[in-house]
């Protein structure tokens, strides 16, 4: 297949297209770079540089590319920016992602895979989390992503685009060659392993008294090629629907600690601190539309060898993408 991937120099875009390259498909990478890293961009790939605000850039780049699926990572995503900045957040992930949606829809793209996430249901009552669950965002950033959820329902209903929107859980863990660099790092996993690495003098706990059976926050974290496969598999499917992507289990904050000591071997400060707000205190997924619709079949159900593979990324490119 010819793919255009939105946002390939991200963490999720740059691991789902050495995944896709991996397995023979033609790949062209759109992205500005604001967050992304040239260094990500695998050398098989066509690179363009582009913003989605510029809608002739990203329609030239579909008609000179005539890709028959589009994945679009391309989007902000930290929610405690998005309480600070919503206009950010609406403008890039709302407007300019429906550049995207017209350039497929006037250029008769096939199928637009969208990464949406569990941020869209906010404070969820039903936990593990399935995909009738209402959706009722608690941040800027999760209110973003539904409304392009939204939005693509509409393209479909007019144009025919089908679309498929993938709710991420926890994304974590890399590939041989690509991993998780973020500037600022907000995330749990790679925060722990810079603090097991000696780079940050403490981890911060945020919470200690939710109602879960160690007080800390729990989440499900999924293989970042779990997330990969159930990109090809949405491409593949000829239907447009939401899908939560995760492993089913649930880990805390304490228990991640707990594994990044045992993987790493390293010991480290641990500071307990507030509650961040907007944190739900559980966010597990139901994942069994995803595998019996898109027939989805996640490899990494284990915390360990998730958590061995970001540690070993690490290792292998201690300043990220700076090297
Ligand atoms: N967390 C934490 N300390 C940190 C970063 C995150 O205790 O330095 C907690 C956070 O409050 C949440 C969990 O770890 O309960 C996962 O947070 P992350 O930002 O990785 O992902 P989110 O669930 O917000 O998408």
């Amino acid at each position: 297949m010819r793919i255009l991937v939105a946002g390939g120099a991200g963490y999720i875009g740059s691991c789902t297209t050495e995944y896709l390259l991996d397995r023979g498909h033609e790949i062209c990478v759109f992205d500005a770079l604001l967050n992304g890293h040239r260094q990500a961009i695998d050398d098989r790939a066509q690179f363009v540089f582009g913003n989605l605000e510029d809608y002739s850039a990203i329609d030239k780049t579909i008609k000179d590319f005539k890709p028959e699926g589009v994945i679009h990572f391309a989007a902000f995503i930290e929610v405690g920016e998005s309480m600070k900045l919503p206009g950010k957040y609406f403008r890039n992930n709302v407007a300019n992602a429906m550049n995207l949606a017209e350039a497929c829809a006037t250029n008769g793209v096939r199928k637009i895979v969208f990464s949406s996430t569990a941020a869209t249901y906010g404070m969820p009552k039903n936990i593990p989390i399935r995909e009738d669950e209402p959706t009722i965002p608690i941040n800027a950033y999760g209110e973003s992503k539904l409304m392009f959820e939204k939005i693509l329902v509409w393209y479909e209903k007019i144009h025919g685009l089908q679309y498929t929107a993938l709710r991420y859980f926890n994304a974590a863990g890399a590939t041989e060659k690509h991993g998780e660099d973020h500037n600022p790092e907000t995330h749990l996993i790679p925060l722990v392993l810079q603090a097991a690495e000696g780079k940050r003098p403490h981890i911060s706990v945020f919470g200690t008294d939710y109602d879960t059976p160690d007080g800390t926050c729990i989440r499900d974290y999924i293989h970042v090629l779990d997330l990969a496969q159930a990109h090809l598999l949405a491409l593949e499917n000829q239907t447009s629907g939401a899908y939560n992507l995760g492993t089913g289990n649930g880990h805390s904050v304490k228990s991640i600690i707990d594994t990044v000591k045992s993987v790493t071997g390293k010991n480290f400060k641990v500071e307990y601190a507030d509650r961040r707000p907007g944190d739900p205190a559980r966010l597990i997924a139901d994942s069994t539309a995803a595998k019996t619709i898109l027939g989805w079949k996640p490899k990494y159900d284990d915390i360990n060898a998730i958590v061995e593979s970001a540690w070993k990324w690490r290792l292998k490119f201690p300043n990220g993408y700076q090297n």
